[in-house]
């Protein structure tokens, strides 16, 4: 079985990258009052506590999503480790890291952050009654922890949790009855076929439901497939005629620092990527005023930068 667990992560540089994309493209579509159906391929457990022993292990979100409160929303407790709050940028937030860090804030009390909504949560907070989420999630204990999660919601219906494989089960769901859909498809990679099957999963997709927006999440590591696989989506998207959105964020050097011997047993992500097939036109505007601030707020060394590219 997989040994990936997101709640070691939950919060860091990629989520907030991830999250925060999927704020502004759900924002996008659930403005048209058509229903919406959103597919989750790879959901995790949905919550995760911030001071649980898996985050404050591994303390992630300190150099993520804590980097990015201000003193108004600056926690009181607990904060991992590290000083989250030493980066501090002169002008307000962009709109949409506004837009992400107030979403995290609702999950929490006042002036605190103890809870970390993974992708199930920040969806059902922005969907409508009459909008449909369905989640996939294959980790045994994810699954359970993400079934408890979604049923405190009481949401009926419109939530379906599903322990199946998410890139074979998102056929089921397309083309959706409303015909409009979004695809979050972000798998841990832990399996390097994870890479290929991200492709093949996009172009069947993309074969089901032309019009669908799709948003993978990736890793950017120093292996080829990860390099490859937005190449790889660029060439599908535009063979099929549609257009396309990649935007990268790296906040340190990706080598191994020869300093420590802590540092060398976990090095952390140095950059990732979100590629959107079909991205709403209203993204592109709001990345290229969110994505610097996002370099100043999270770069930990001078090889921080960011990455915008589209086409279609
Ligand atoms: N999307 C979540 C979020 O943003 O909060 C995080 C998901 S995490 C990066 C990837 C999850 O996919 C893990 O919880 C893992 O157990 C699960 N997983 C791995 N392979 C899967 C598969 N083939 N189908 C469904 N879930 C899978």
């Amino acid at each position: 079985m997989f040994s990936y667990r997101h709640s070691f992560h939950a919060g860091n540089h990629a989520d907030v990258l991830k999250h925060a994309v999927l704020i502004a493209v759900l924002r996008h579509l659930t403005e048209k009052e058509a229903a919406l159906t959103v597919v989750d391929t790879h959901a995790g457990a949905g919550l995760y506590r911030l001071d649980s022993d898996q985050a404050e292990l591994s303390g992630e979100a300190a150099d993520g999503i804590f980097r990015l409160l201000s003193d108004k929303n600056k926690p009181l407790a607990p904060v991992p480790s590290g000083d989250p709050t030493t980066k501090k940028i002169a002008e307000p937030l962009a709109p949409l890291l506004q837009d992400y860090v107030d979403l995290v804030a609702g999950f929490n009390p006042p002036k605190a952050l103890r809870v970390y909504p993974g992708s199930p949560f920040v969806t059902h907070r922005l969907l409508r009654p009459h909008d449909r989420l369905k989640l996939f999630e294959l980790h045994p204990t994810d699954s359970r922890a993400l079934t408890a999660n979604i049923g405190q919601l009481e949401a009926g219906r419109q939530v379906v949790v599903l322990r199946e494989d998410g890139f074979e089960g998102l056929k089921k769901f397309l083309p959706p009855p409303s015909r409009r859909a979004l695809v979050l498809c972000d798998p841990s990679y832990e399996l390097k076929t994870d890479y290929g099957r991200v492709v093949v999963a996009m172009g069947d997709a993309l074969k089901r439901f032309a019009t669908g927006t799709y948003v993978v999440w990736y890793p950017l590591i120093a292996r080829p497939e990860a390099h490859d696989l937005p190449k790889r989506l660029k060439t599908l998207a535009t063979k099929a005629g549609k257009s396309w959105m990649n935007a990268t964020i790296t906040v340190k050097s990706g080598k191994l620092p020869a300093v420590t011997a802590e540092s060398q047993k976990r090095p952390g992500l140095p950059a990732s990527g979100m590629f959107v097939i079909n991205p709403p036109f209203t993204l592109k505007g709001a990345l290229q005023t969110a994505l610097p601030q996002l370099v100043q707020l999270l770069g930990q060394d001078r090889n921080a930068a960011f990455t915008l590219d589209s086409g279609g």
